[in-house]
């Protein structure tokens, strides 16, 4: 205990108390980045591994907050989940990158990552067609990345959701494939136009035979539902060679780049002439 005043004692706070104080105090801090504009889209590049070329960019959110300095997503996508903001968050993220994108190279897409809690929204793609309209990109450029849990609580307004974004243009891919546990036969009943490989598996490659059997049959099945693949977490040159020798597909990793921010990007297209 610590002596405060006129014989006034307190006890330093309970580890739970400063739980709910820090995350409280983080809950705010969303709110007010939201509100402030703290949350910036950062991109990965995706690359055709047959021909090195990039094919387009994944949005990934950072918080770049005044007290703590650059966020990641796994701290603060889930609370912006919890405390009902994640939609708000997520629409002013893809508008920045909508403007971002428009500067690149036509022939480049630009994917998203969209919450389950997202999904749960039945004005979803009513909203997002209409922020493709409001600043004029290409719905053929876009992709979104949806995970398997979204399947889990009501997929056939996930079908519905995704047909109707289909049929505008939009392409749905997949993500952390192979981490859920819908069934294939679920699976080949949803219009997905892309798998992407979840990086645990392909971080399996550094273990030779298991690891390659592991991506052989992640293969197999992706060759079953006639879906072209996305191989993200190619860490170094072995692996892609690997991958390489497994098939055709595209891929996306620390070995080509960390995400970074729009101006970046835009110095990277310059080099390589796509912009
Ligand atoms: P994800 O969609 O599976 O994204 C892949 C994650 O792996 C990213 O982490 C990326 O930076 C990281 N990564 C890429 N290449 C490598 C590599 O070679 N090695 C390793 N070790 N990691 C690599 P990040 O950016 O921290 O994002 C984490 C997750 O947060 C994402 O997983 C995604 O599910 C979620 N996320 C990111 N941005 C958004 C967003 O705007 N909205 C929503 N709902 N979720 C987002
Ligand atoms: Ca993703
Ligand atoms: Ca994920
Ligand atoms: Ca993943």
């Amino acid at each position: 205990a610590k002596k405060q005043g006129k014989n006034r004692f307190y006890w330093f706070e309970p580890s739970m108390e400063n739980e709910l104080r820090f995350r409280n105090e983080l809950e705010a801090g969303i709110r007010r980045g939201i509100v402030n504009g703290e949350f910036r889209p950062y991109y990965e590049q995706q690359i055709d591994l047959e021909t090195g070329r990039i094919v387009g960019f994944e949005m990934l959110a950072r918080w770049e907050s005044p007290e703590m300095g650059l966020v990641g997503p796994d701290i603060f996508i889930p609370i912006a989940e919890d405390i009902a903001v994640i939609g708000e968050m997520s629409e002013k993220l893809i508008a920045q990158a909508f403007q971002d994108a428009l500067a690149w190279d036509a022939s480049l897409t630009l994917s998203v990552n969209i919450s389950p809690v997202q999904m749960r929204d039945p004005w979803f793609a009513q909203k997002l067609l209409k922020l493709l309209v409001q600043h004029n990109f290409p719905a053929n450029r876009l992709v979104i990345e949806i995970t398997e849990s979204c399947l889990l609580e009501n997929v056939g307004m996930v079908r519905s959701m995704i047909t109707s974004l289909r049929n505008q243009g939009v392409h749905i891919s997949l993500d952390d494939f192979g981490t859920g546990y819908s069934s294939l036969a679920q699976l080949r009943s949803l219009p997905f136009d892309n798998l992407k490989i979840d990086r645990a598996f392909i971080a399996e490659l550094k273990n030779e035979e298991n690891g390659a059997k592991l991506v052989d049959a992640i293969l197999s099945m992706s060759d079953g539902l006639k879906l072209p693949v996305t191989a993200e977490g190619i860490e170094n040159e072995i692996i892609l060679e690997t991958l390489k020798r497994m098939g055709k597909m595209k891929g996306q990793g620390y070995h080509y780049g960390r995400p970074e921010p729009a101006a970046d990007v835009l110095r990277r297209l310059e080099e390589q002439d796509l912009l």
